[in-house]
């Protein structure tokens, strides 16, 4: 049976609670432990599926198809651990399953109650597949005190005292506010913080405090002593210049020894922190840099690309090369002519999305890269839009699109060079689909393998033909526009492996110019960068060398 470590966070939200979930799993693995990372969310959507990249930022997809939290992809990029549908769990999920249990009549004309029945429920997701690792760390969403977040503090409470004692820690982050004016930082929000979580029945073994200032000594043992905290589980949180400082920062700030002296494990393994130190080398000792467009839609929220933007700095990692990444409204160019906009950078990205908004312009980005030999990099929605370019403009399709803005707009515009999916092959069944479903899980998630094109640059860039990549999207490019298309030099160099679905597209000729269906991104690690992303970053490169 796995030890558990609870993660809870007080006085404000985003103070980067999954960041330091996902390094102390970073920290535990470096010590020797294996670890799984999961996030409880309290909101009430069965999944984040749903949710605008707007207000929620991205949606990350795991291998098994589950729409999850954008922190699943901190535990990835921090850990290399796979997550599973099993490791997101939200309210919504929660009382779901509760009623549709209520409804099947499991619980024998039983009052169904948030205790235990929803708690219960809890704590049965929380325990899955625990038999599996060292350590099982369960973040909850938002802040102690959120009416939403109740029953999962209260499910946590409960499984603390069912497990044998010393097997279930809590860990809970918070905020010291620093008054420029008096020159101090402020302790009483956290003794606020955890006073609250105590009203509750939870006592924190390790407090992570953020604080822009240094914290002095004095401060800490007062947080200690009103706390109820050991003065060195009291862990100091600084901004850090990347996230990938955070393994090593907490590791010198005492939170894996903390974590080990709350769980009693005497002695601690040894850390073997060389993975991290490598990735602060590269990052460290970087020389140059390359400018990339990121030419995108949800272009004023950072966080709706959280994974393209990691996997670039990934990308310059593998080149020791810096990565400045900037985004660009793609309706920019709907306007004007992207060549002024374009001109600076040394490569292009055009990412997913959905709708038709933003689109004429993605087009005509990709157009510019084609034509110019910039190098170019379409995920899913970029490279649909690179495969309707060159149809419009290399194959004589001059009406070329997609039927998802024909049923957006109810009416039809295009040629559908990019038309609705209604039925593929997972492993080996048959999954069908229809536009009108429910809009949760309608998509074609998850991973997938595809067979590579001998000779193909992204054959090449993989070092391999079989490759296999996370999914997310309805709309898929018609294989029956690949021999015309093909004729024109745009290759369909990646299929599915019952060659019907066109995975990968590239333009003959061009120095990179490569369209991807799935997102490579979520599986692009600081430790272990995703080959499209260091080749697209060292054909950037090249591109910066020529200019
Ligand atoms: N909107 C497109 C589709 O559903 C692309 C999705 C994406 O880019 N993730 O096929």
């Amino acid at each position: 049976m796995a030890r558990y470590v609870f993660i809870t966070g007080g006085v404000v939200s985003s103070l980067g609670k999954g960041l330091a979930s996902a390094a102390l799993g970073a920290l535990l693995q470096a010590r020797g432990f294996s670890v799984r990372l999961r996030k409880l969310d309290p909101y009430l959507n069965v999944d984040p599926g749903t949710m605008s990249p707007f207000e929620h930022g991205e949606v990350f997809v795991t291998d098994d198809g589950a729409e999850t939290d954008l922190d699943l992809g901190h535990y990835e990029r921090f850990t290399g651990v796979s997550a599973r549908k099993t490791d997101s769990i939200s309210s919504g999920r929660i009382y779901t399953n509760v009623l549709e249990k209520e409804r099947r009549g499991e619980y024998l004309g039983k009052t169904i109650q948030v205790i235990p029945h929803v708690t219960n429920e809890i704590k049965d997701w929380i325990s899955i597949g625990d038999d599996e690792v060292d350590f099982m760390l369960c973040e909850i969403g938002g802040t102690v005190g959120d009416i939403e977040g109740l029953p999962f503090f209260e499910a946590i409470r409960q499984f603390a005292q069912d497990r044998p004692r010393g097997e279930c820690i809590f860990m809970h982050l918070t905020l010291l506010p620093y008054l420029a004016a008096s020159g101090e930082l402020k302790t009483k929000p956290t003794q606020h913080s955890v006073k609250e979580l105590r009203s509750i029945g939870l006592q924190p073994d390790v407090l992570v405090c953020r604080s822009e200032q240094p914290i002095p000594e004095k401060e800490r043992g007062k947080i200690a002593l009103f706390c109820n905290v050991r003065p060195e589980s009291v862990i100091p949180a600084y901004d850090l210049k990347s996230i990938y400082e955070a393994p090593l920062a907490y590791h010198r700030a005492g939170l894996d020894q903390a974590v080990l002296d709350a769980f009693g494990i005497s002695p601690a393994p040894k850390p073997e922190l060389s993975r991290w130190e490598d990735v602060m080398d590269r990052l460290n000792n970087a020389e140059g840099e390359v400018r990339v467009a990121i030419v995108g839609k949800y272009v004023q929220l950072e966080d709706a690309y959280k994974s393209i933007a990691e996997a670039l700095t990934h990308g310059g990692m593998a080149n020791r090369v810096r990565v400045k990444a900037e985004w660009i409204d793609a309706e920019i160019f709907e306007k004007e002519d992207p060549a002024p906009h374009l001109e600076n950078y040394h490569a292009i990205l055009v990412p997913g999305g959905f709708g038709e908004r933003g689109t004429e312009g993605k087009i005509r980005a990709a157009q510019f890269a084609r034509e110019k030999g910039v190098p170019y990099l379409g995920i899913c929605l970029g490279m649909q839009m690179a495969v309707i370019e060159a149809a419009r403009n290399l194959a004589g399709v001059e009406d070329a699109g997609s039927e998802e803005f024909d049923h957006e707009a109810g009416r039809k515009r295009f040629t559908p060079v990019v038309y609705h999916l209604k039925e593929w092959v997972q492993g080996n069944h048959r999954v069908e689909r229809k536009l009108d479903d429910d809009k949760g899980g309608t998509m074609r998630l998850g991973a997938y393998s595809a067979s590579l094109k001998e000779g193909s640059k992204v054959a090449s860039v993989y070092g391999s033909c079989d490759i296999e990549e996370r999914h997310r999207h309805r709309y898929e490019v018609d294989n029956k526009y690949r021999e015309p298309l093909e004729k024109c030099g745009l290759t369909f160099s990646g299929m599915s492996p019952d060659g019907r679905l066109p995975e990968i597209v590239e333009h003959e000729g061009h120095p990179w110019f490569i369209g991807v269906q799935f997102h490579p991104e979520l599986k692009s690690k600081p430790f272990a960068p995703h080959p499209l992303f260091a080749g697209f970053i060292k054909a950037a490169l090249d591109q910066s060398r020529l200019v």
